[in-house]
């Protein structure tokens, strides 16, 4: 017998009197369209699905705490980051970026890495990745480069020219593909991996000074890879394996934590550094801007729910406190308005309201009313409307971001690619990687490269040419290609290559 206190209902709360035969007119049908239960649950189950992430689709995550390990009050007014020994709750996704919500884990693509802090002032969302660059600085070109990531529209399979033609196309890409072809590419885990903010924020102090920054989180179970032998079994046999790894390592009490790390930079210095500090395909070099400890991230909790948690999970780059905010880069500026439309998409206007989203040191207090699914009281009988005189909650000068200095004119800039952008990923294949990793990226190339026409593979392979020789030359043997062609096609413009090496 049920416990009756247990009790199956409906959803508006009507005892369920059978939930294994369905009510028909006679033993062998047909069924009745009075029973409201059965048409409930089936259309409820009709429903169950909402819009699968155009990217970033295949995740997990986990609850935990961020403990500041360094008063930062010099650079930011940000309250979480005030003083040693301050805990913030947090809440973290990973998550491949290009494979359906079903792919396999090991699949060869950055690692998204993003993570919610509960703050006193409000949510704070770094959403970064598992690699310091990204393949575009435009945003304008960010849905194309996503389309070439994905599946042919006639074949509705990857394709690899698609994949490589896109990319020798765009040159500002070499420093990413040279991470993402090595075995970063591919984490054992997403506990041994390492997140960055990628973009370049604003820090801003009580007095108003302003440094520009970028995080880097520093995994401390160490940095570990799959092989692409491994890759590829572990995505046949256990597609699943770094979701069920992050799980039953916080089940054991094995919780994972990260170093977490600032690079800080003089407002001054951003103007005459070497790099376009806004420049998402750029790092800024240690030696340059050293890591400086800000604290230390450590997951202990498990969700109860997926969906609740990890599915409903909005986080948005434009989530910032006080004390912290956007720098100029473009691809930033985008992503703030992107990451919040597709999540008024994907969960609907109110999905801020979602216990995982809503902020939950302090409260929100604004004149949003309505829209669908609105979970709460709607602000009950208070004002919708400001300014009122009714003692509805008013906006705080105090708050106020510094201004900053922007100049130049309206237009469509050229960015155009320089022999400067291929400087960064020929500084890590030359002195960061080891001969194995070396060997590890030329080979991933090669066996994914390799499937794509002859025309693409030189075009691309005059790229690697131009990060480094010996990268180029070695690529080139791998895939049996004419060195002295690649050569050839490596000391041209970029435009001269393609014409050379089109259809
Ligand atoms: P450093 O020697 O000071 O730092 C090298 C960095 O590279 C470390 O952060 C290290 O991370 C990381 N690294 C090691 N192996 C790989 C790999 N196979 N793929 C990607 N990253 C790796 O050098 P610089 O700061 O002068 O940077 C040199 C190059 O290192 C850059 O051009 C960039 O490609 C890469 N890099 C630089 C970062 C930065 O913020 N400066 C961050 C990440 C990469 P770890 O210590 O965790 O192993």
């Amino acid at each position: 017998m049920a416990d009756k206190k247990k009790r199956l209902t409906t959803a508006s709360g009507m005892p369920v009197d059978n939930d294994q035969q369905t009510l028909t007119a006679g033993p062998r049908g047909p069924a009745l369209m009075q029973d409201v239960h059965l048409m409930e649950k089936l259309a409820h189950f009709n429903r169950e699905r909402i819009p699968e992430r155009v990217v970033h689709a295949k995740g997990t995550g986990a609850h935990g705490v961020f403990e500041c390990t360094a008063d930062m009050s010099q650079y930011t007014r940000a309250r979480f980051l005030s003083q040693a020994g301050k805990k913030t709750e947090v809440f973290v996704r990973f998550s491949t970026v290009g494979g359906e919500k079903g792919s396999a884990d090991a699949a060869r693509d950055p690692r998204g890495f993003a993570v919610k802090f509960y703050t006193e002032e409000g949510n704070y969302d770094m959403t970064g990745n598992n690699t310091p660059v990204f393949f575009i600085r435009d945003p304008l070109k960010f849905p194309d480069f996503i389309h070439t990531q994905k599946r042919n529209p006639a074949t509705n399979a990857p394709d690899p020219d698609m994949f490589w033609d896109f990319l020798s196309l765009t040159p500002e890409s070499i420093h990413q593909v040279t991470i993402l072809f090595s075995d970063r590419g591919t984490p054992r885990s997403y506990r041994h991996m390492n997140g960055y903010s990628s973009h370049t924020f604003k820090w801003t102090n009580a007095k108003g000074e302003y440094v520009w920054v970028q995080y880097h989180f520093k995994t401390e179970q160490g940095i570990q890879n799959l092989t692409r032998e491994e890759a590829s079994s572990l995505a046949g046999e256990d597609p699943d394996h770094a979701t069920k790894d992050l799980h039953n390592a916080i089940a054991k009490g094995e919780f994972p934590s990260w170093r977490v790390c600032v690079q800080i930079m003089p407002a001054k210095d951003a103007k005459t550094y070497r790099w376009n500090i806004f420049d998402i395909t750029k790092v800024w070099p240690h030696k340059d801007y050293p890591l400086v400890d800000i604290g230390r991230m450590t997951l202990n909790r498990n969700v109860a729910n997926y969906f609740a948690e990890v599915e409903q999970a909005a986080f948005s780059p434009g989530n910032f406190v006080p004390g912290i905010g956007p720098s100029p880069d473009k691809m930033l500026q985008a992503r703030i308005i992107s990451y919040h439309d597709a999540h008024l998409y994907r969960l609907g206007s109110n999905y801020q309201l979602l216990p995982i989203n809503a902020p939950r040191a302090c409260t929100a207090s604004n004149y949003q009313r309505d829209g669908t699914m609105r979970l709460d009281d709607n602000s009950g009988g208070g004002p919708n409307y400001w300014p009122n005189s009714m003692g509805g909650p008013g906006p705080d000068l105090a708050f106020a971001e510094p201004p900053i200095d922007l100049e130049g004119q309206a237009a469509r800039h050229p960015q155009e690619v320089t022999d400067d952008d291929f400087v960064q990923a020929g500084e890590l294949f030359r002195h960061v990687m080891s001969d194995t990793d070396r060997e590890h990226l030329v080979g991933n190339i090669v066996a994914h490269l390799g499937k794509a026409q002859e025309r693409i593979q030189l075009r691309q392979a005059a790229l690697f040419f131009k990060a480094d020789p010996d990268y180029g030359r070695r690529v080139a043997k791998g895939l049996g290609l004419d060195v002295k062609e690649v050569e050839r096609l490596a000391a041209m413009s970029q435009e001269d290559r393609v014409k050379a090496t089109s259809a």
